[in-house]
């Protein structure tokens, strides 16, 4: 595994920043789910999108969840990342036909209008939530429009998918830049013409060779430190008894019918596509207990 994430600060202190290579990551998402190349280049901007949100929190027990909730033929995506090595997700619609063959095919005219929603829950009662409507719906212009209103820091974020003709992914790659609450704004306006310059977070991840050098290109080499190097993969963790807990959430009647009408009850899981299979018997033992 190549992917990685990193996590550094820069110019003295004042700006933080987040960088990913997730090619490899997004290649599997793309095999996992036989995305189409929109569906493809949404979601691994989805993804490393949420990694970078879930490194961002200072407790370590967070899951974060993006999700995106659009009236385009794609409909949305969910994304999911802990810090235990669980990154996650799919895309609502990832029939292309549906997409319409007249295009224009980007990522933002498939979401179409919509919002882009931020969960970061600890397991404690109510999790921290955060709303945004969608702003062009490339999810990299969404995310930074969430920074500003939602926490009230201005960040640059870029994210970018490179397809090759045969759908596999030859780059993925992700940047966040943050200014530090009392930072100089002038520093914003040097990032800024630093990232015109970039073209893209692929071209840069490209001619740089790594996200270490993504980060030192657009801070001009200025005090960067890296505090921070995890790798990172896409990992689904569902199993036997979450897939069941997750039936038998839909209520005892529902189960009942199910167990009626069916020898055997068939559950896939969204993230992974794995199949699990539940007899009537277990399924009518676990709705006992
Ligand atoms: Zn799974």
């Amino acid at each position: 595994m190549t992917d990685y994430l990193i996590r550094a600060l820069a110019y003295n202190n004042q700006v933080r920043a987040f960088a990913i290579n997730g090619t490899d990551l997004v290649n599997k998402a793309v095999s996992i789910h036989g995305l189409n190349p929109v569906a493809a280049i949404a979601l691994g901007r989805g993804l490393m999108g949420t990694a970078m949100l879930n490194y961002m929190q200072k407790d370590k027990n967070v899951v974060t969840t993006l999700q995106i909730v659009g009236e385009g033929p794609m409909k949305g995506l969910v994304c999911i990342a802990d810090r235990f090595g669980t990154l996650k997700g799919y895309i609502k619609n990832n029939d292309y036909e549906s997409y319409g063959l007249d295009g224009p095919f980007g990522v933002g005219a498939c979401l179409g209008k919509g919002v882009l929603n931020i969960i970061h829950d600890l397991g404690l009662k109510s999790p921290y939530t955060g709303m945004v409507p969608l702003q062009s719906g490339e999810i990299g212009d969404d995310l930074a429009y969430y920074f500003t209103t939602s926490e009230q820091t201005p960040s640059l974020v870029a994210l970018g998918v490179k397809l090759l003709p045969n759908q596999q992914v030859s780059l993925a790659a992700g940047i966040i830049i943050q200014l530090l609450p009392g930072a100089d704004e002038k520093i914003i306006t040097s990032i800024e013409q630093q990232v015109i310059n970039m073209k893209s977070a692929t071209e840069l991840l490209k001619k740089t060779n790594s996200p270490e050098g993504m980060i030192r290109a657009l801070m001009n080499n200025t005090d960067v430190v890296i505090t921070e190097r995890v790798e990172i993969g896409y990992k689904c963790n569902c199993s036997e008894e979450k897939m069941l807990q997750g039936i038998l959430s839909i209520g005892k009647k529902a189960v009942t019918e199910m167990i009626n009408e069916q020898e055997v009850i068939e559950t896939r899981c969204h993230f992974c596509q794995q199949n699990y299979h539940f007899s009537r018997e277990k399924l009518k033992k676990s709705l006992k207990e």
